[in-house]
């Protein structure tokens, strides 16, 4: 499975996050830190070939709001 590296926006640690299938972007998924377990929430999209992945807290406002 193709994965991304993000980062925890409460300890700031990378971690690698499955990716979800590319026809499937972009897309906004619900995500446990890997590092601290804090819940979060990992915004997936992509350009032309690389895909990317922004982290953001459950009380911060993402890509979508
Ligand atoms: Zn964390």
């Amino acid at each position: 499975m193709h994965t991304v590296d993000v980062t925890c926006p409460s300890c700031y640690e990378v971690f690698s996050a499955p990716c979800p299938h590319f026809d499937e972007l972009p897309s906004d998924v619900d995500y446990d830190c890997e590092i601290c377990c804090r819940p979060l929430r990992i915004y997936f999209d992509h350009s032309d070939v690389d895909v990317q992945a922004t982290a953001y807290g459950l009380g911060d406002s993402g890509p979508y709001g």
